[in-house]
């Protein structure tokens, strides 16, 4: 006999859960959520301490996904959408000792430093270059081809540090950046599949992902508040711990343990929602090569090193943040200038940086002690933006899963993952196992799965 039964049991509350348990409840799906720690959010967290608000994890989302900006809409009486200051949208890149901003027209990709004019020149043919036929193909080799090496070295390499920790040459483009490499296979060229599809113009539903930063006033705790709030409290078991899910007739039953108590719970359908390292303890019942498939994914790590300055006296940071490319060998992978851009995160005269280290191009820092990571950002935050002051805040958070890397293996990954649910209907393995790795990315999914579900169950 089990303690509880529900149509549709969640596990993970993260921002992919939380939001699959908003809309399902929204439609009226009754559901039941399992998270192992005793706070919800996940990876998303947001501190006040000292007069500063900071975030641990993602800093900031893009309203990339119809799907991100609808939640925001769906959730606007509890949380309030804060878009970043577009007075400091301008990216820096660093090279040679010195940023240059990231050119964001054609003008200033002409006079940029950062590409070399064999490069510059090689763009006129890029609409004339032919369409790439390897769907394996990493990022790193089809920016070659199309673009250059300038490219790949100042502006793909340090993109790519900004938002998977990750190695251009190990992501294959196909799976890491699937708009790109849609837009080569549809239009034969990014250029004139960017002409293309502004000239087809947009549905009102596509025009609602408009490609804004935003966060949310007072930090992104909030936006976990106003989900959470926003689904029955009875729905939601935090601090459930060694949750595993067995099959059994019409469903799934999940057994875990809360404050030393033996629980359990019978689902029609299990959604999982975890990273893949948790995987194969959620799911002992499939076949373990199968499993190890899902599993086996490679995740970047993160050193995030937060710095609060109450008198900020370096060189003024009026731009988004400032990305460091592999090339330049520094200790750092990037800085974010949240204050800049994000109201209230900092006191007047002062800012908060968030700096990341480490990722697939130096492992080796996440295992540091915290004073080495301390010396090293604290050298990097001098040299590069010119501040010799110590700050009044430093927090260090080690994520060593931060980011899966959407690698050569994912083709046999995404196999298996349908392998598993038509072997076992009713389970879905979700999460950014796959699917995208942003916060848009996750909402998108997580609201696909919500809409899939009602057609399902015909609620
Ligand atoms: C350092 C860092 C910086 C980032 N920066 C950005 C950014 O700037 N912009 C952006 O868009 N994205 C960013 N991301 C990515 C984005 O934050 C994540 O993709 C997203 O928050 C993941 O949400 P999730 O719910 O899928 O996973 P998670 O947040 O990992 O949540 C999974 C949840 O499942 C729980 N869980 C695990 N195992 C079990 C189990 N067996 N039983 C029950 N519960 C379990 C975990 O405790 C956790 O709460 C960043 C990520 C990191 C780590």
């Amino acid at each position: 006999m089990t303690d509880e039964q529900t149509d549709i049991l969640i596990i993970g509350g993260g921002l992919t859960g939380l939001t699959l348990a908003f809309y399902l409840h929204k439609y009226n799906i009754p559901f039941k959520l399992l998270e192992k720690s005793e706070r919800m959010g996940g990876v998303m967290q947001t501190y006040n301490e000292d007069g500063f608000t900071f975030e641990a994890g993602p800093n900031t989302g893009v309203l990339a996904t119809p799907e991100m900006a609808e939640l925001m809409d769906d959730l606007s009486d509890k949380c309030q959408l804060e878009i970043a200051d577009p007075k400091a949208k301008s990216r820096w890149i660093r090279k040679n000792n010195t940023w240059h901003p990231l050119p964001s027209g054609p003008v200033q990709a002409v006079n940029t430093k950062l590409f070399t004019i064999k490069d510059k020149f090689r763009i006129l043919g890029e609409p004339f270059r032919s369409k790439g036929n390897n769907p394996d193909e990493s990022l790193a080799e089809l920016v070659i081809r199309r673009l250059g090496k300038s490219f790949l070295d100042y502006a793909v390499d340090p993109f790519i540090s900004g938002v998977y920790a990750g190695d251009p040459h190990q992501l294959i483009t196909k799976f890491a950046l699937p708009k790109l490499y849609n837009l080569e296979q549809q239009y034969g060229s990014f250029i004139n599949g960017g002409i293309r599809k502004k000239k087809a113009g947009k549905s009102d539903w596509e025009k609602k992902a408009t490609r804004e930063v935003f966060a949310v006033k007072g930090g992104l705790k909030n936006l976990i508040h106003a989900l959470q709030t926003s689904v029955p409290q009875e729905s939601i078991h935090v601090s459930a711990e060694n949750t595993f899910i067995q099959p059994v007739d019409d469903g799934f039953e999940a057994h875990y343990t809360k404050s030393g108590k033996k629980l359990s719970i019978q689902a029609r359908r299990v959604i999982s929602t975890i990273g893949a390292f948790d995987i194969q303890k959620l799911m002992p019942f499939p076949d373990k090569n199968m499993v190890e498939n899902v599993t086996n994914i490679p995740y970047a790590g993160v050193v995030q090193v937060v710095l609060g300055y109450k008198k900020w006296e370096g060189m003024s940071l009026n731009a988004f943040g400032g990305l460091v490319p592999s090339k330049e060998k520094r200790d750092i992978l990037g800085i974010l200038f949240t204050s800049s851009f994000f109201q209230g995160r900092a006191p007047e005269e002062g800012c908060v940086l968030s700096v990341f280290a480490g990722g697939v191009r130096q492992p080796e820092i996440i295992n540091m002690p915290d004073e080495t990571i301390k010396k090293l950002v604290l050298n990097e935050v001098k040299n590069m933006l010119g501040s010799v002051a110590r700050p009044d805040l430093i927090r260090i958070f080690r994520y060593q899963k931060a980011i899966p890397q959407y690698d050569i293996t994912m083709k046999e990954r995404l196999q298996q993952i349908d392998n598993i649910e038509n072997q076992y209907p009713g389970l879905i393995i979700a999460g950014n196992v796959k699917n995208g790795i942003g916060m848009a990315n996750r909402v998108e999914q997580a609201r696909r799965l919500a809409d899939y579900l009602r057609t399902q169950l015909n609620y």
